[in-house]
């Protein structure tokens, strides 16, 4: 079968992409259905303190139960519903259930240490006008402290931003709330234009931890993070490192300065009893 595309232009029929074309219109036509029925769900990974192993909080990611697809991971469905708007309301409920997580396991474990919440932000939530009023309003009914939030933008999000876009996150900022970059260094960000951003941490993206697993690492490799690390704490930037998986990057990271890391090596990311018992387990 080939289909006619107008004039003498053919395509081919290609039977993957049609099907995968298929599903991602089923998924999108039945995301609104999901979250009323409540098919979302939050896994948790532990962030924890490069120096002593302790954990420091957890971030928050969503996953959907799917009646017929089985778990799909946000890579499958955040685009679409950043496409159509829901991952307002997504995002919402998201911020929503992940605080009252966070304060529930403060209220547990009181002396286990502040446990913070990391959630993340995409495009379309920075464009709404209602992203400090939400926030301020989950915080308010939960009790949390602003402090203990910490909002993920990436990098490609902060891109060319302007003052408009900037100005909400600036107003979280002053509230308390962390602004972390996440997936630093992917992106074309001009580091320079770090200083105007309200962002207060730093999250290296994977492709940088996945470099050091060559052994020897890369000496070019170590020299960037060194320079970034060294960059972001001048600039008074935590620096949060992703995707660690062995304990000899452990090590490495902490070397180069890193403030805390998140990664396999650690926990992969699971349900909350998980992340309560390492807390606990910490603690003693
Ligand atoms: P991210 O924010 O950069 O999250 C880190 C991703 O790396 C997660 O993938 C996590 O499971 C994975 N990861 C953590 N440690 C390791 C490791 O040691 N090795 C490897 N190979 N991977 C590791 P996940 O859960 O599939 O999430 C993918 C992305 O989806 C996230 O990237 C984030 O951008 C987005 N996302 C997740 N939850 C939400 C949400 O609630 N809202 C929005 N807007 N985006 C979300
Ligand atoms: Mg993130
Ligand atoms: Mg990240
Ligand atoms: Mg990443």
């Amino acid at each position: 079968r080939a289909k006619s595309a107008g004039g003498n232009r053919f395509e081919l029929a290609d039977p993957e992409a049609d099907a995968r074309a298929i599903t991602r219109h089923g998924l999108t036509t039945s995301l609104p259905a999901a979250l009323e029925r409540g098919e979302f769900f939050i896994e948790y990974q532990p962030l924890v303190h490069l120096g002593d192993g302790t954990v420091h909080g957890a971030e928050a990611l969503v996953r959907w139960c799917h009646p017929q697809h089985g778990v799909l991971g946000p890579d499958r469905f955040i685009p679409l519903a950043e496409h159509t708007g829901l991952i307002v309301p997504l995002g919402r409920w998201v911020l929503q259930e992940a605080v009252r997580q966070a304060r529930f396991w403060q209220q547990r474990h009181a002396d286990g240490g502040p446990l913070r919440i990391n959630v993340n932000l995409s495009p379309a939530q920075l464009h709404h006008p209602g992203l400090v009023a939400d926030t301020v309003a989950v915080l308010e009914r939960s009790g949390l402290e602003p402090g203990a939030l910490c909002l993920e933008v990436t990098e490609s999000a902060l891109i060319g931003a302007d003052e408009d876009l900037l100005k909400p996150l600036r107003q979280l900022s002053e509230m308390g709330v962390d602004i972390a970059l996440d997936d630093f260094g992917t992106g074309y960000s001009n580091l320079a234009n770090l200083r105007r951003l309200p962002v207060n941490v730093l999250k290296l993206d994977r492709s940088f931890t996945q470099g050091m697993q060559r052994s020897p690492a890369d000496p070019v490799d170590l020299k960037i993070v060194e320079g970034i690390v060294s960059l972001a704490h001048s600039l008074e930037l935590a620096v949060t490192v992703e995707g660690v998986e062995t304990g000899a990057q452990a090590v490495q990271l902490r070397e180069l300065g890193c403030d805390t890391a998140q990664g396999w090596y650690y926990a992969r990311p699971g349900p909350p009893e998980k992340l309560h018992a390492l807390s606990l387990a910490d603690a003693v």
